[in-house]
């Protein structure tokens, strides 16, 4: 029987040697604050080149609460995070970044909100984006809008990973042990009762964002394909209105013909529409390999992650 409520504090680091310190400091200043509750410290190491692993070691050997998992390589953050609530023990579960942009200061209210047992789980989002190069706020805004409208999942505006959830919200997570994760719709997808806290954005302390532009379209498009099947209608609309167009062409043709001969110049038009046709078909088959590739992947069953070294001790019941 659980007789002091457990806290397990997910925290995915990829090369965050400066950060994890910091961060550290401050979340055990707010959890100190917070006295009827245990707290774990679940560090996941995604395969870092830095010493993010030794730091954690050294954290660990002073901290009995500190547990970490180091992945053989980098798995990405979905991955760690999975990892992460796998390995939790506590009965609540916070998923935090290394780097302080995820205020730990909420912490103690996100708490009382589940607490007080309406909701299951309290999710952040960040009102501003204050910071960020406005590029990328532009895309990050399309993006939003994109996924709504296509997808059955609802995702916030500027929502982030952060988020304190229940056991019951923890396990329904787990459950859905899909290769391509996309937490941001898995999250919506199951539901529950959420609560959303919002905050104005916050920079990151030390180190570097490791978000690449590319990377970024990357993962939106992931979460697209893995939460939304209407792309593949695309080549079925592609499809009717070309041979909507295509006919209407072919009336004008015939009638041009039989109004006034035919005075045969077409070749910069045929090409045209050669080119135009060729493009779509190429892009519809596009869009058909990006669902096999996933399909592909799942079928294949591969571990979403693989432990290189914790202190985890395998007896250990989760
Ligand atoms: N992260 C990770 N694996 C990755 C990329 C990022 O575990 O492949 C972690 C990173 O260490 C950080 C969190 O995910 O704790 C968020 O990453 P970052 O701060 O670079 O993203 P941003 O806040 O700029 O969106
Ligand atoms: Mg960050």
């Amino acid at each position: 029987m659980i007789l002091m409520d457990r806290i397990t504090v997910v925290v995915p680091c990829y090369n965050e040697q400066e950060s994890l310190p910091i961060f550290y400091k401050e979340i055990t200043k707010v959890l100190n604050k917070m006295k009827d509750v245990e707290f774990e410290f679940m560090l996941i190491d995604d395969g870092s080149s830095d010493t993010t692993l030794s730091v954690m070691k050294s954290l660990a050997e002073h901290d009995c609460h500190v547990v970490y998992q180091s992945f053989s390589r980098n798995f990405g953050k979905e991955a760690a995070i999975y990892a992460g609530l796998k390995a939790a023990t506590g009965n609540y579960a916070v998923i935090m970044d290394a780097d302080l942009q995820d205020p730990p200061g909420l912490l103690p209210e996100m708490y009382q909100i589940l607490k007080d047992g309406e909701y299951n789980s309290v999710a952040t989002r960040r009102i501003t984006r204050k910071g960020e190069p406005a590029i990328r706020s532009f895309f990050a805004r399309r993006f939003y809008f994109i996924m709504n409208k296509l997808t059955q999942v609802e995702l916030m505006d500027g929502a982030r990973d952060y988020r304190l959830m229940d056991r019951q919200f923890i396990n329904a997570l787990l459950e859905l042990g899909e290769y391509n994760r996309f937490s941001k719709g898995m999250f919506s997808w199951v539901r529950f009762k959420t609560k959303w806290l919002e905050f104005e954005n916050v920079q990151r302390v030390a180190g570097e964002t490791k978000w690449s532009f590319w990377k970024l379209f990357k993962y939106s498009l992931e979460g697209l394909v893995a939460f939304s099947t209407a792309p593949l209608s695309l080549a079925s609309i592609a499809g009717i209105v070309s041979c909507i167009a295509a006919f209407l062409f072919m009336v004008i043709i015939i009638l041009r013909r039989l109004l006034f001969g035919d005075p045969v110049a077409g070749w910069a038009s045929i090409v045209t529409i050669i080119l135009f046709l060729g493009g779509i078909q190429l892009f519809c088959i596009g869009i058909l390999g990006q669902y096999l590739s996933k399909v592909y992947l799942e079928t294949k069953k591969r571990p979403i992650y693989i432990v290189a070294e914790t202190n985890i001790k395998s007896e250990r019941k989760v």
